[in-house]
């Protein structure tokens, strides 16, 4: 079965095959990299990454590109604010990028430009623009892109080109550097005093490459004139991709992306994120309240991407709920298929042969629908529960489960059975152990350390896993 996704440019819902017969080539517009990320620039990565694997899952090979942006107004202010180098500065939010991305089990993407490691090439691709009459420099060493001299504008967002010759929406929804009333944007920006030492050099005398540049620049570096798939979060369809449609396709007279895939915000509390009403969540502040990163991926697919997705602190209690009824169901599932420790990689491959969890994955393929694929997983446990099963059709049944929750990136907590974790774990251990978790999440090594001391001292081992810990009393 075929993958087929909503085109925000054509509003249709379309299959997925690449251009070239052999690999799906994507292109995701990364995080900017100037402090940590929130749940919202994860709800757009996780569903990025259930998209990759669902494709992967059903027989497709990916090339899938996902940029740092680690120079613009936010980084360049964050360096000077911390007393540090661009460079230093946005590498430790990259690690720490990295860090959540891992914990959210988030396939790492084939490639990763930064556009501070691609100037040259977007340097290149303004003087193609300038070429190409789509480009004209101001007094003060900018470029500017003339939107007037692409007639496709506003295709994207489907912009009313009244609106746009008026430059309103225009003006307010770009950077700091755009003229005031003018629709054109910056490519380049000149050398300002408050950039201190970030700036390079260009034909058009020192500065700094626009935000949506590097883009443009880094998708055809890395994937060609034209890409199968561009990505993003709903706030950059105006005016970031359709500036990069601009630059892009000015630039190569080709067709910039053949499908457009945009994730709708992630809300909390029924409002709009933000760091004033307090409601900014980063895994970190998570972890400090006892939740796993699972479970925050588990509530991030639990809602269609195209539709708003309303995050509470209630949700992830229902999360953990969800992954142990299914982590239970897996290991009663395994227990009947007479399989102690599951090869994963081995239950995933090929088609699984299940009556009853094949119709999860489907619903992925649809339209990456993802609550509908975890309300699947329910219904097929309940029916897999109640069938009388031969441990070959019963093994059938595992595999079409892993592969499902291989495509959602779903790691399962350990269940008691599993870990040999008695539930009659002292409640003074487990306080010990969920100190340490604290102590983890806070970078406090030493006391986390001593913690885990503590809790052998008390005749328990405790094991880090993906998500958690496991406890077992030492022999
Ligand atoms: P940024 O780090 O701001 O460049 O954003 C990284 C990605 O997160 C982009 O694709 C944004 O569109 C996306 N994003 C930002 N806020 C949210 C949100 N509340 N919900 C979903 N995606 C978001
Ligand atoms: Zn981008």
């Amino acid at each position: 079965m075929e993958m087929r996704l909503l085109d925000t440019m054509s509003r249709e819902t379309r299959a997925l095959s690449p251009r070239d017969g052999e690999t799906y080539r994507f292109y995701c517009c990364g995080p900017t990299v100037y402090g940590p990320a929130h749940i919202g620039n994860f709800r757009t990565f996780v569903l990025q990454d259930v998209f990759r694997r669902s494709l992967e899952l059903s027989g497709v090979a990916t090339h899938h590109v996902r940029n740092l942006t680690d120079v613009d107004d936010k980084t360049i202010r964050g360096a000077q604010a911390a007393g540090e180098s661009l460079n230093d500065f946005t590498a430790q939010w990259t690690d720490k990028f990295h860090a959540d991305c891992t914990a959210l089990n988030l396939l790492p993407p084939h490639d990763e430009p930064s556009a501070v490691a691609h100037v040259p090439q977007q340097v290149a691709l303004i003087e193609t623009l300038m070429e190409r009459g789509h480009a004209y420099a101001s007094d003060d060493g900018s470029v500017y892109f003339k939107v007037s001299s692409f007639e496709e504008y506003g295709r994207l967002s489907h912009l009313d080109t009244r609106e746009l010759r008026l430059g309103t929406s225009v003006a307010v929804a770009d950077d700091e550097y755009d003229k005031d009333s003018v629709a054109d944007f910056a490519l380049w920006k000149g050398r300002k005093e408050e950039d201190g030492d970030n700036f390079w050099e260009s034909p058009w005398g020192q500065g700094r490459p626009g935000w949506h540049l590097e883009c443009s620049a880094m998708c055809r570096e890395y994937l060609g004139d034209t890409v199968d798939l561009h990505s993003g979060g709903v706030d950059l369809v105006f005016p970031h991709h359709e500036n990069e449609i601009a630059q892009s396709e000015c630039a190569t007279g080709e067709r910039f992306a053949d499908h457009w895939f945009h994730i709708t915000h992630l809300l909390v509390d029924g409002g709009k994120m933000s760091k004033s009403v307090g409601n900014l969540y980063t895994l970190e502040q998570l972890a400090e309240k006892g939740h796993t990163a699972m479970q925050v991926r588990y509530v991030l697919i639990a809602g269609l991407y195209r539709q708003p997705l309303n995050f509470t602190l209630q949700s992830l209690g229902d999360a953990k709920k969800a992954l142990d009824k299914i982590a239970k169901a897996e290991a009663a599932l395994r227990e009947r298929a007479g399989i102690d420790q599951p090869d994963y990689a081995s239950l995933i491959s090929g088609d699984a042969g299940s009556d009853h969890f094949a119709p999860a994955f489907e619903a992925l393929l649809n339209d990456l629908n993802t609550p509908d694929a975890l309300g699947k997983i329910f219904t097929a446990m309940k029916a897999v529960n109640a069938a009388e099963l031969s441990a070959e059709q019963a093994t059938a049944e595992l595999r079409g489960m892993h592969r499902v929750l291989a495509a959602l990136g779903l790691e399962l907590p350990a269940t008691d059975a599993d870990a040999g974790e008695a539930s009659d774990v002292p409640d003074t251990v487990r306080a010990l152990a969920e100190k340490r978790v604290q102590a983890k999440a806070d970078k406090d090594w030493a006391a986390a350390d001593s913690l885990r001391d503590e809790i052998a001292a008390a005749g328990w081992a405790i094991k880090d896993t993906a998500d958690s810990y496991e406890l077992t009393p030492k022999a």
